[in-house]
């Protein structure tokens, strides 16, 4: 007798929960994007003890459908334009569908052997998609977070050589480099990896948000002087809050002058490289070390799923390879052994994230992917140019890609007054429930986002965001002359 569902009752209940998912994808346009809760009302919505006996799916279901859903920001809605927009595609939902099922756990090759495989032949297909050479070799991670962590770690070694044994205490301070504009998660790798607040220098950028590779070679200069060592420059292609890409050609070579470690963080644009007229954007990231791209955003592969290149791999194994014997592997006849994924990173745990990610690269194809791209990006010109046409809005930034930075401004009002009135626009827009957009500071100013990543997103929410945009700017005119 099984002690799980009885296959039939699965059955029933799996075609059940297919049907709710078509109907939630065709029809998440018309909810809210963003829920109407509050801090605590889905919690007290829900008992606070554990069922004592067995529940029928079916209520499950229905609390499912009553209090989590309308308690869920839903970014797979087209109307979604904050933080990065992105999209759980069909395929990739069919795929994890598939990898909840298997539950199979790529530790080590034996451990499951098609997972590992199809993990290389995934992240070396996005790795020929996007461009990069085959020294590249990629392996999937939960987030760009874990990956910049794993590839500073891997920095961290090639300049520490005894760290490994050692660990940092007693050695010479480490210093890693990104722009003023980098991601949080790069301060954090560098806390996580003991150099402290101190081993992390905030590069300033230029006007345009990107980094200045002269004040770059300058603290490096000035920190080997001062018996620093650096450990890692990170360059930025698409900055979270105006999407600007730093002068990776120019970081490289000052990276090589100084042999240390380049690592690209280009999470949310690496994709663009799969645009034959988008890719010269990227151009000179080849040249790094490793590289950070996440097909969860904007490469329709749902959360999570980040792919790390490295280079030279071997370093990253070199950074987290401790082999128990419990897990050593079988000794095979003919001596060949697979790729042990364990030793990529921190976690031994491996989910399948590559099925994902392969149903959506085959579902696509290098021409439908972009062909989706492209219209992301047409989209974010055409907002652009209405922006720029108008007095009352201003671009803070340039717009490569999807994302367009802006804010409102008006005649007479003091940087602070704008500030509150940008803060204001936003809410009162992402009040409407019909599209979501973000703020962040540049400049030392509030600035909206309006990130376009969604595949049912189409240019009439665009246009909706802007009108609403308007009203809500409308409304800031006219209490000002009261
Ligand atoms: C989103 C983003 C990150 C963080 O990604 P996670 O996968 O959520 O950790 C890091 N860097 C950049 C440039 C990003 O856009």
């Amino acid at each position: 007798m099984s002690r799980d569902l009885p296959p039939e009752e699965f059955r029933v209940l799996a075609h059940e929960l297919a049907d709710w998912m078509a109907d939630y994808l065709a029809g998440v346009g018309a909810l809210p994007v963003s829920p109407a809760v509050r801090p605590g009302d889905v919690r007290r919505a829900l008992p606070a003890q554990p069922p004592e006996v067995a529940e029928s799916l079916e209520d499950v279901l229905a609390d499912f459908r009553d209090i989590i859903v309308p308690g869920l920001t839903h970014w797979n809605h087209p109307g979604f334009f904050g933080y990065y927009a992105i999209t759980g595609s069909a395929p990739g939902i069919l795929g994890e569908m598939l990898a909840a099922a298997l539950n199979v756990n790529a530790m080590v090759w034996h451990s499951s052997p098609a997972a590992t495989e199809l993990e290389e032949v995934t992240t070396d297909w996005l790795r020929q998609l996007l461009g990069l050479p085959a020294e590249f070799d990629g392996v999937i991670n939960d987030t760009a977070s874990s990956s910049s962590l794993y590839a500073l770690a891997a920095a961290r070694d090639a300049a520490f050589p005894d760290a490994h044994e050692k660990g940092l205490f007693g050695q010479s301070t480490g210093r890693v480099y990104a722009s003023d504009q980098a991601h949080s998660s790069i301060e954090k790798g560098v806390l996580t990896l003991g150099f402290g607040q101190d081993g992390y220098r905030a590069i300033p950028s230029d006007a345009e948000f990107r980094m200045r590779p002269d004040a770059l070679h300058a603290a490096i200069e000035a920190d080997i002087a001062a018996g620093v060592r650096p450990v890692a420059i990170v360059a930025t292609l698409g900055t979270t809050s105006s999407s600007s890409i730093d002068p990776v050609s120019e970081i490289a070579e000052v990276a090589r002058e100084f042999g240390v470690w380049l690592h690209v963080d280009a999470a949310y644009a690496g994709p663009a490289a799969i645009v034959p007229e988008l890719r010269p954007l990227l151009a000179g990231w080849q040249q790094a070390d490793s590289i950070v791209v996440n097909p969860h955003k904007w490469l329709f592969t749902p959360v999570d799923c980040s792919v790390l290149y490295c280079r030279r791999p071997e370093r990253l194994v070199r950074a987290f390879s401790i082999v128990p014997e419990y897990l050593s592997a079988p000794h095979e006849p003919d001596g060949e052994s697979g790729r042990n994924l364990m030793d990529y990173g921190v976690s031994l745990g491996r989910r399948f994230r590559s099925l994902k990610l392969w149903f959506v690269l085959r579902a696509f194809g290098r021409e439908g992917i972009i062909e989706r791209l492209r219209a992301h990006v047409a989209m974010a010109k055409e907002f652009t140019t209405w922006i720029d046409d108008s007095a009352q809005w201003h671009r803070v930034a340039p717009t490569p890609l999807s994302t367009v930075a802006f804010r409102f401004v008006t005649a007479g009002a003091d940087a602070h007054e704008l500030d509150r009135a940008n803060l204001r626009i936003v809410e009162r827009v992402n009040r409407s429930g019909e599209v979501l957009l973000t703020h962040t500071q540049l400049d030392g100013h509030i600035a909206l986002r309006l990130s376009i990543g969604n595949l049912r997103t189409t240019p009439a929410h665009v246009e909706r965001a802007w009108q609403l945009l308007r009203e809500a700017a409308e409304g800031e005119m006219a209490s000002r002359e009261r």
